[in-house]
Formats: structure tokens, sequence, C-alpha cells
């Protein structure tokens, strides 16, 4: 079996610092957890960026470019950076930022995610009863194609997230109109209220149903993560954690930071007896072109 790529996703676009106080904010929060969560074995990190004065989400170039440099001053982890952005944000903003980084030597990321669909994205209360959040997360047609386009256009790595699915078959559709170029690698985002849920029958449906020679990668809400990640771990998958997933360690027990997260998934990856990727390694292994960045953009 491959070895086991690790991704911490460190803060996300809905977690709130009022949720969880280990959430990175600023720059430098998020570029150190990104970095700690290197140090703990993630080969690679899935950034999103919040206005540092009211930690809101924001899609910002500027603050991207300041997360990326600081990162890769320090460490040689893969940087993915969201596509998918959060509620409430237009179709140029989200992809944007692709074009915006590659135009800045050194700073454009090396893979990005793109979406497969459209998700009746929620949060219900499990106290009141009621929805707390409510955003149909949309990606049409012609907007999958562009958002891929715009990746390859750039030589930045898509990982295509997977909610339900039928969005493999979007994926193949997209690259037989040559807007994704094969070997591809999925992401599957389980467990989120609107889709598929994080279940162990789902997650081994849903990798029997990927194109050959496909790569993926589980992630789920909450502490359901700890439920995929040993079947991904023990079945050629790949995980991803952190506290844009998850805000809880264990049942009742806060995370502090993300590194302890890809702590605890390191830890399984051990007891199962598979080894941990280097960047370098996680490099090959997904075909990213563009090592670090650094290469001639077109
Ligand atoms: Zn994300």
């Amino acid at each position: 079996m491959e070895k086991l790529i690790i991704t911490a996703a460190v803060t996300g676009s809905l977690v709130t610092p009022e949720q969880n106080p280990g959430l990175p904010v600023t720059p430098e929060e998020i570029a150190s957890a990104a970095i700690e969560s290197a140090g703990a074995g993630a080969a690679m990190v899935h950034l999103h960026v919040r206005d540092p004065e009211s930690g809101r989400p924001v899609h910002d170039a500027d603050l991207f470019a300041d997360v990326i440099g600081r990162i890769r001053a320090r460490s040689d982890v893969i940087v993915n950076i969201s596509t998918g952005g959060g509620p409430g944000m237009s179709f140029d903003e989200r992809i944007g930022v692709i074009p915006a980084l590659a135009a800045r030597p050194g700073l454009k990321p090396e893979v990005a995610s793109l979406n497969a669909g459209s998700v009746n994205f929620g949060i219900l209360s499990q106290r009141t009863g009621e929805f707390v959040m409510s955003a149909v997360q949309e990606n049409p047609w012609p907007e999958l194609k562009r958002f891929a386009e715009t990746m390859s256009r750039h030589d930045v790595k898509p990982e295509i997230e997977i909610y339900e699915a039928g969005m493999i078959h979007n994926a193949v559709v997209l690259e037989s109109i040559g807007a994704l170029r094969a070997p591809l690698h999925f992401q599957f985002v389980l467990g989120v209220l609107g889709a598929l849920q994080a279940r162990v029958d789902n997650l081994v449906f849903l990798k029997n149903s990927l194109p050959p020679g496909a790569t993926w990668s589980v992630c789920a809400v909450g502490l359901e993560i700890f439920e995929m990640a040993p079947v991904a771990i023990a079945s050629g998958g790949h995980v991803r954690v952190g506290l844009e997933d998850t805000v809880f360690l264990a049942p009742g027990v806060k995370v502090r930071s993300n590194r302890e997260l890809v702590a605890k998934i390191a830890d399984m990856a051990q007891w199962i007896g598979r080894p941990l990727a280097t960047p370098e390694e996680a490099r090959e292994m997904l075909h990213i072109r563009n090592a670090a960045g650094k290469e001639g953009d077109s």
C-alpha cells in the first residue's frame, strides 16, 4: 500500500472562534497551525483565510499570499487552497484567487479544492431543533467547467470534493470534455447535513465507484472522521482532518490545536502499520506538477 497522506484543514469557513478558541484566524496563526500540522505528520494543508479583525471567512488573494508566504518560508508542506469559499461568496471571488496567486512568484498553490456539484448545506441545532445555517453551495455546470479549466491553465492540481456519489460522475464528465486531466484526485466530504452521511458502507461504495487510477482521501464532519479514518488508512485512501471539520478530539473533549488532530490520525496509521508520506512523496503520488508553485506559469 502507498504511504498515507494526511491533509490538515486548519480553519475552514464555518467554525467560529467562539466555538473553539484554538481556531487560527490571522495569517500568522493560520500559517503556524499549518506548519505545526506538518510537524505532526501532515503532508498537505488545506487553507481558507479570514478577516484578521472579525474572524469572518473571506476569500482574499492578499491574505492567501500572506499565509502561503509565511508557510513556504518555514515548510515544504503542500499548499492546497479552497475554491469552495464560504456562504455568500460569488463564483468570481472563489476562483479569482487562483490567477491572482499564480501571478505572484512563489505563491501559487499546488492544489485547490474543486467542489463537484451543488449541495443543500445546513447546520441543525440538536438542542433547539432549528436550522442555524442554511446555504445552497451552488456549483452549476458552466462554473464547474470554468473552475476546472482555470486550475488546469495554471497547473494547479484539483482536489475534487465529493459530497454525493453522483458527483464522481460529474468529474468523469469534466474529464471527458478535457476540463480535468487524469489521474484524478478526490476528497470525500461526508456527514454534511444535506449530503451523504459519514458511514463506512457509503465510504466503501464511493471508493469503489472511482475511475481507474484515481487517488482519494476522506474527511467528515465532527467526530465521525475518527470512524472514517481507519477505513481509509486500511484500504489505501488518505485522510483529511482539522478544525475546519471538527472542534472535538473525542466526545466532550475540545480540540486545542490542529496539531492534536493530525497527531491522532498519525497514531492510527502507526497502529494500523501504514507509514506517513512526506510532502515530497505526496507530490509524486498525487502527480503534482508545479512543486511548491515555483515553476513558470503560463
Ligand atoms: Zn475547505
